[in-house]
């Protein structure tokens, strides 16, 4: 099934970038945009400048962006939509991103670290309820103590589930040799999103101390690659200072380094943040979400055969964020499998919805919404990318 602009959004009347649509512009000049973007959807390979088109036209132009996008996932990687339950292990980190809400700066949170018992039970879950794979996530620490704790308890998952799970990680930077150590304990996946593929961009967003390094972060996706992982990475979309330009680079920059995932969403503001005072500056909810649908199109339209998600993020903004983000090209879900007594201290952005939703509750809401977006969830599939596989054949 095709998705109509109306079932994407009926109440929209402004253009995504805040310029009113305005309907004393003739027909002729719709039209002209409609047979650019119309020829652009066409070609096997979008430039930098197709895709910042593809970004920055008009409301007019979604229904045939969106319709490619749509065409394109049935095509190649299918109706099916997988999960991965997410564990968000621990909100100790050491780093101090401006925009996070767990940075290690933010006193109003009471820090946490999940015991072994609970994790194990939350993998349990995943698996007796045929999600074939989960992620851990969790602050940044990079300490010995760590390294080996998240070593044991891959182990133990693994040995739990007879090794048939799939897990994915999203640890933040470590040292290749961390990440081979994971890899041996039975991870299979790691998401490292860049955040923004601007260097410059990417300096304003974080503190300089030394310790948050574009460059490093770059070095880290690379040692993934490396150590074999199926790697991920993504961006947030809408944050302060960050232009179209920048968006339509991050999508050409997820095609150079032949990524297998991506994860992107809007940014959302945290009160407890350095970014918080720029605010009023930022596109609205509603543009901000429109735009990360946008990305989500143009994305799958370029690179086939990804795994590409559709982000909580996406569901803060809208009710039904992630389900419009699947009917243009996003196959990824990850419900939450952290024990809700920890959910309010996992507050990387204000607003994350289900915080008290049971895992049950959480995997039948989805269930209802991923089949009302014609899709069908693959229980008991590992839903490897289907670009890893292909690059490695
Ligand atoms: N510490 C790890 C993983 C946890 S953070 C890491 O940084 O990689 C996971 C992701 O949350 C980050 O990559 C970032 O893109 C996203 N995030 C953090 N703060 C956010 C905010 N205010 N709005 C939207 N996404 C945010
Ligand atoms: Fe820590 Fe990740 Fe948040 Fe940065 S984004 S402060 S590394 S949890």
């Amino acid at each position: 099934m095709v998705p109509q602009i109306s079932e994407v959004d009926s109440n929209r009347r402004t253009h995504p970038y805040g310029v009113k649509a305005s309907l004393r512009h003739a027909s002729v000049r719709k039209c002209t945009m409609l047979e650019n973007i119309g020829k652009t959807l066409e070609k096997d390979l979008l430039t930098k400048e197709d895709v910042l088109t593809l970004l920055s036209a008009g409301e007019e132009t979604e229904p045939a962006i969106y319709r490619k996008a749509a065409e394109t996932k049935a095509r190649f990687v299918g109706k099916k939509v997988y999960f991965r339950g997410i564990i968000e292990y621990s909100n100790c980190c050491t780093k101090n991103c401006m925009y996070c809400g767990i940075r290690a700066g933010n006193r109003n949170h009471t820090r946490y670290e999940m015991t072994d018992e609970e994790v194990l039970r939350a993998a349990r879950y995943a698996w007796e309820n045929g999600f074939a794979s989960i992620v851990i996530q969790s602050g940044e620490r990079q300490d010995e103590e760590f390294i080996s704790k998240i070593e044991r308890l891959i182990r133990h998952i693994q040995q739990m589930v007879r090794n048939e799970l799939h897990v994915t990680l999203s640890l933040g930077e470590q040292t290749l040799e961390t990440y081979r150590r994971w890899l041996e304990a039975g991870a299979h996946r790691y998401l490292l999103r860049i955040e923004v593929s601007n260097p410059e961009l990417y300096r304003k967003l974080h503190p300089r101390d030394g310790n948050h390094a574009y460059q490093s972060r770059l070095d880290a996706l690379k040692a993934l690659r490396k150590a074999r992982y199926q790697v991920g990475t993504g961006v947030m979309i809408g944050l302060p200072f960050q232009t179209i330009s920048d968006l339509a680079d991050d999508l050409v920059f997820f095609r150079d380094m032949d990524v297998d995932m991506v994860g992107m969403g809007p940014y959302l503001e945290h009160k407890d943040t350095p970014l918080y005072r720029y605010r009023k500056e930022l596109l609205s909810p509603r543009e901000r979400f429109l735009l990360s649908l946008r990305m989500v199109a143009v994305l799958r339209i370029m690179m086939k055969d990804i795994n590409i998600a559709a982000t909580t993020a996406m569901q803060t903004l809208d009710p039904m964020g992630r389900e419009k983000a699947l009917r243009v090209g996003a196959n990824v879900i990850m419900p939450n499998l952290t024990p809700t007594k920890y959910r309010r201290d996992y507050l990387l952005y204000e607003d994350k919805p289900c915080l008290d939703e049971a895992a049950e509750a959480c995997k039948m809401c989805l269930e209802a919404r991923i089949a009302m977006a014609g899709d069908t969830v693959a229980y008991g599939e590992w839903g490897d990318s289907r670009h890893f596989e292909n690059r490695q054949s």
